[in-house]
């Protein structure tokens, strides 16, 4: 039996920034992953670290704190992870969208981002590639990007330094508390835990039963297409500004294929020189088989924005499971009932994004510090108040 003080399930992105933030501060941490580390949503993802499809307030200001930590990281961290900071834009396709988009905009300049608004001719200079009728669209300058399964590592790498006790294909089994003990039956043995913290995405919930808590995430499939670069065609991430309504549910005026799988252009060049074309938003479950009518569909809707991009070659697609809240927002959090045990997870499309930010927010809960945001918004009981008040 093996005791640790900080005990982290789960060896994705979050689990990895969980471990360099608390080791950090000088806790003993040992993180056990039931696979290999970073092979789960983690590594079947885009690398964005946006603020531009966040809701403007609390939602945008995360992010907006998780982009400088991750800057800071960049300087930080022993281990590259290919982070670039170029901003970002969604194009909009329709007089409707441009004005929602300049509603968007407005709003997040109310809130003090650095957002504006492009016309045509703004689009023409980003790309020589866009479809010629798109209209405009907006740009948020200071988003950033990153190889996500690298930045997982990178953040492994340095918490190992810092001693950090890693452990893969050790599955958590059972969780049992016998006085202020955890005790951790996994499928290599048991270790004891004073703190636990609970960051298995999409699988959270069954973590969760085993300490009788219902924690509410689903998953939410997702494609990528990765595509050879063969031309100049932007380098920067693209999105349509539909996006932004399939994330939050809104109707679109879309093919019944396209609003079926919930498909928008999502468009990220890789600093290998490659494309990451996305996406498609589904519930069906834990299956991440590859859907060949799905990728078709991102295909055309690639096609519409981008017409050359059919003369391109396609090197391999995947999906991954994002873990889906029904408020779009994580749960970062203490549980009231269960002291020293903790929640991270629930980042449906932002966990690369809010990684470095949840990783300190739950160094501070641990070490009872005040938070660098604040953390109501992303309390688990959140959902039990909605329960009982439904
Ligand atoms: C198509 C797609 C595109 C995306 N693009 C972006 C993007 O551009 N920007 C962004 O911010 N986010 C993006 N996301 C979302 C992001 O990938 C996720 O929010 C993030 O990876 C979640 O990280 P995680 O560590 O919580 O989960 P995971 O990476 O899934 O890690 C959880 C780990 O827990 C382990 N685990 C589960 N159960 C157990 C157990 N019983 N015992 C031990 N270990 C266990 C799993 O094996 C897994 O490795 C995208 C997601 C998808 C699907």
């Amino acid at each position: 039996m093996r005791h640790c003080d900080i005990l982290v399930i789960g060896g994705g992105i979050i689990g990895c920034s969980i471990a360099y933030y608390v080791s950090k501060a000088g806790r003993d941490v040992t993180i056990i992953e039931k696979g290999e580390f970073v092979s789960g949503t983690s590594s079947r993802c885009d690398g964005n670290i946006l603020a531009i499809d966040k809701d403007p307030g609390f939602d945008s200001q995360m992010s907006l704190v998780s982009q400088r930590l991750v800057d800071e990281l960049s300087r930080e961290l022993e281990h590259s992870f290919e982070y670039r900071a170029p901003g970002s834009i969604l194009v909009c396709e329709s007089d409707e969208e441009m004005e929602a988009a300049e509603k968007w905009v407005d709003r997040q300049k109310a809130a003090g981002l650095p957002f504006r608004m492009l016309d045509r001719t703004d689009i023409r200079q980003e790309s020589p590639y866009f479809a010629d009728d798109l209209l405009g669209g907006l740009e948020c300058a200071t988003d950033s990007t990153v190889n996500p399964y690298l930045l997982a590592f990178s953040l492994l790498e340095d918490a190992k330094k810092r001693g950090t006790k890693v452990f893969q294909q050790t599955e958590v089994k059972e969780i049992k508390k016998e006085n202020d003990r955890f005790i951790v039956h996994t499928s290599t043995g048991v270790f004891t835990a004073d703190h636990v913290v609970n960051a298995a995405g999409v699988w959270a919930p069954r973590i969760g039963e085993m300490v009788n808590l219902s924690i509410p995430i689903q998953p939410r499939k997702g494609h990528i297409i990765v595509a050879s670069r063969q031309q100049p065609v932007g380098c920067r991430k693209v999105m349509e500004f539909g996006y932004l309504i399939s994330k939050f549910g809104g109707v679109r005026h879309v093919d019944p294929l396209t609003e079926k799988y919930g498909v928008a252009l999502v468009f990220e060049p890789t600093e290998s020189q490659n494309f990451l074309i996305g996406s498609s938003r589904e519930f069906v479950g834990f299956n991440t088989k590859v859907s060949n009518e799905v990728i078709r569909c991102i295909a055309n809707r690639t096609i519409r924005f981008y017409p050359k991009m059919a003369d391109m070659m396609v090197i391999r697609s995947y999906a991954g499971l994002r873990p889906w809240t029904e408020d779009h927002l994580p749960i970062v959090s203490r549980v009231e009932e269960i002291p020293n045990f903790y929640i991270a997870a629930g980042h449906e499309g932002d966990g690369i994004s809010l990684a470095a930010v949840t990783g300190k927010v739950i160094e501070e809960l641990i070490n009872d510090r005040e938070t660098c945001i604040p953390i109501e918004p992303l309390r688990y009981d959140r959902f039990k108040e909605r329960m009982l008040t439904r």
